[in-house]
């Protein structure tokens, strides 16, 4: 490597993020350096398919003139306003009328934060002011799902079931924090278990952990409509229809973390659609701006908007606000997005040419290497095993996702490995033509694995 080199500025002074920091000292790492449509260019001339859009979440591609052009157009006219004081700005009215108009039934007030960690973070701190101000202080557990994500700051780590982001950094905070299992039918379903009695047997378990601890005491459960970062996990049939009776009976609350599946992702706008969901309490991010600039939107429900109204009647403001929330670049960039998403029927879009993605990355299944391909919409996940007909997985230390990772980004192609599972979320604009050579090159990342 070079000495005053891109590399080895990156090596001396750049804390990569969710990264093997001593395989990052011994190989460096990829540098994008620009975007066309679904592909990225590093900087070393390399090409490759960006099949995870980024962070799931670059769902126009890398290079959407609109939105650049929006953005610069609101820098020009206003480049920074904020929404506290009773003081704010057009794009975040603008932006929250819109997600209000859009929103499953009853999410008609929206707080806008910057990022998905935010706006959970900012949905767990209204659920614990919302049950102090309508006389239940007692009700302040929160269940989460393991391998579930919902985020890095201290709350939402420990809400998240990601052992590698809790261990060391003393999390999870408190015994506020409750897990209840993966709902991994491929992995976790018993013999003979059919997909609704694996549900059946989740929804019981969630029902035993309420009873234990006290329904009292319980506010909240937090789910992804399908795990991302635990996998892509679609949930099992039947999951949600058999959990929400349960919540409602314990007057516990749904929050929907639609941070990877909002906007188009699953094939309908919400997730909650796809799965039948009714939250009470809905965060988005990611794609609602199509990730060029950060922002995420929390949508509460109107008793929950009632209780920040009396909170701020009781303390004399309602006391929660970043500086960057609502950024009004960041919102004339969210409403020039969905505004393209409509125009051009993006949604239409992903649900033509999912069967081909899911198709295509089904044959995989043929593969001696893979034991589970499951996905919808534009989301999939694809299990690898040591074992196919005793689905037995490789021991960790073999770190087989990491190499068929390597081997995919060798033929050209980006995609991710969370342990043995290879997550999929190319951008929402892909083609029909771009998934056919999006799989060919994950055929030969896959052989030259094996
Ligand atoms: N929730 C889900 C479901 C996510 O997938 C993510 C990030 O991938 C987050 C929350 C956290 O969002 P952010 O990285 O914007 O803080």
């Amino acid at each position: 490597m070079r000495p005053n080199s891109l590399h080895a500025a990156d090596l001396a002074h750049l804390v990569h993020q969710q990264t093997d920091l001593g395989a990052h000292e011994a190989e460096g790492a990829i540098l994008i350096a620009r975007g066309n449509g679904v592909r990225v260019t590093d900087t070393e001339g390399r090409e490759y398919i960006e099949a995870m859009a980024g962070l799931w979440c670059a769902s126009l591609g890398f290079s959407e003139r609109r939105l650049a052009e929006a953005a610069y157009k609101q820098m020009l006219a206003l480049p920074y306003y904020h929404t506290f004081f009773q003081k704010g700005h057009e794009p975040s009215v603008r932006l929250a009328e819109k997600l209000a108009a859009i929103a499953p039934e009853g999410l008609g007030h929206v707080l806008f934060q910057c990022s998905g960690s935010e706006a959970n973070d900012a949905a767990i701190k209204l659920i614990w002011y919302y049950n102090n101000i309508r006389g239940k202080p007692g009700k302040k557990k929160l269940i989460g799902r393991v391998r579930g994500y919902h985020g890095n700051t201290v709350a939402t780590a420990s809400l998240s079931g990601q052992p590698h982001m809790q261990a060391d950094f003393d999390l999870p905070l408190g015994e506020r924090f409750l897990h209840i299992s993966n709902p991994n039918y491929y992995r976790f379903g018993q013999e003979g278990e059919s997909e609704e009695q694996f549900s059946a047997r989740m929804a019981a378990e969630l029902e035993a952990l309420i009873e234990r601890e006290g329904g009292e005491t319980i506010a909240a459960l937090f789910a992804e409509p399908v795990q991302g970062g635990g996998g892509a996990i679609t949930p099992p049939r039947g999951y949600f229809d058999l959990i929400q009776p349960i919540l409602r009976r314990h007057d516990i609350l749904l929050v929907a973390d639609e941070v990877i599946c909002g906007f188009g992702r699953t094939g309908n706008l919400w997730g909650c659609e796809t799965y039948g969901m009714r939250p009470d309490m809905l965060v988005s991010a990611k794609q609602l701006t199509a990730s060029y600039q950060p922002l995420s939107a929390l949508l509460i429900s109107d008793p929950i908007h009632a209780a920040l109204m009396e909170g701020s009647r009781k303390h004399g403001s309602f006391g929660h606000g970043f500086t960057y929330g609502g950024h009004p670049v960041a919102c004339a960039v969210g409403l020039e997005t969905l505004a393209i998403y409509e125009e051009r029927d993006i949604i239409g879009h992903v649900r033509a040419v999912s069967p081909v993605f899911l198709e295509g990355l089904g044959a995989m299944r043929e593969h001696p290497l893979v034991g589970d391909v499951r996905g919808v919409g534009l989301i999939a996940g694809v299990e690898l095993v040591a074992d196919k007909e005793a689905k037995a997985p490789f021991p960790p230390a073999a770190k087989v996702g990491l190499l068929v990772q390597e081997k995919c980004q060798a033929a050209g192609l980006i995609v991710r490995a969370i342990g043995d599972r290879i997550a999929f979320t190319p951008p929402l604009i892909i083609t029909a033509e771009e998934i056919g050579e999006m799989c060919g090159r994950f055929r030969a990342g896959l052989d030259a694995a094996w």
